[in-house]
């Protein structure tokens, strides 16, 4: 399997964050997380692709995302792989997600308004997953509705510190866990809230 990495750095760094907002557009260069209304952000950029760098993306796979937000990471995603399954609470997000990421030509994005923190049952298995909300721990849905081979990247920890973890499921089924950064994200609603 060839690494998109080159492509998906080149392609990062042509992307327009504004266009993803619809105020504050003039601090949408800066490497911060910043408002995007509903008490929700638009993700810090660099931490967005030190994340999708991490899922390793490959041209076929199916992903999964827990929260569109401002539709910026799902674009990254849609770009560099086969489809994508998001999934947003807050109707209003994920309606004007929708309205850009159709706006920039994706075909491949399936949109789910919900609680997706017990993952998208009906389209598993994933072979990504990407949550970018907090968890208090890693859902098992999420675990199950992984493919073998399959990588997950998810914040977990408390509303106030939590770690970036990269889980790996092998071909055995068995699961590895590496710890990427520390992070702070909104929290995740429902079931896994911290
Ligand atoms: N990747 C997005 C991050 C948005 S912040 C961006 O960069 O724009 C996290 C998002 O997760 C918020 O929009 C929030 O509403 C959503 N969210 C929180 N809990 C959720 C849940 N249980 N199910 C679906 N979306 C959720």
């Amino acid at each position: 399997m060839k690494s998109q990495r080159k492509e998906i750095i080149s392609y990062f760094r042509q992307m327009d964050r504004s266009f993803f907002m619809d105020s504050n557009k003039e601090l949408a260069i800066f490497d911060h997380a910043l408002p995007i209304g509903f008490e929700q952000t638009i993700s810090q950029p660099s931490l967005v692709l030190e994340m999708t760098l991490a899922l390793d993306l490959q041209p076929d796979q199916k992903v999964l995302e827990l929260g569109t937000g401002s539709g910026f990471q799902t674009a990254l995603l849609a770009a560099f792989s086969g489809s994508v399954y998001t999934i947003e609470r807050i109707e209003e997000l994920q309606n004007r997600a929708q309205e850009r990421l159709g706006q920039l030509g994706f075909q491949n994005i399936h949109f789910k308004l919900g609680d997706g923190s017990e993952g998208w049952y009906e389209q598993a298995p994933f072979d990504r997953i990407m949550v970018t909300a907090a968890a208090s721990e890693v859902p098992k849905e999420l675990l199950e509705q992984m493919n073998k081979g399959g990588k997950m990247v998810i914040p977990v920890g408390s509303s106030f510190s939590q770690e970036l973890r990269l889980i790996e499921k092998d071909k055995s089924g068995k699961l590895h866990t590496t710890l990427l950064n520390e992070v702070l994200f909104v929290p995740l609603k429902g079931k896994y809230e911290n």
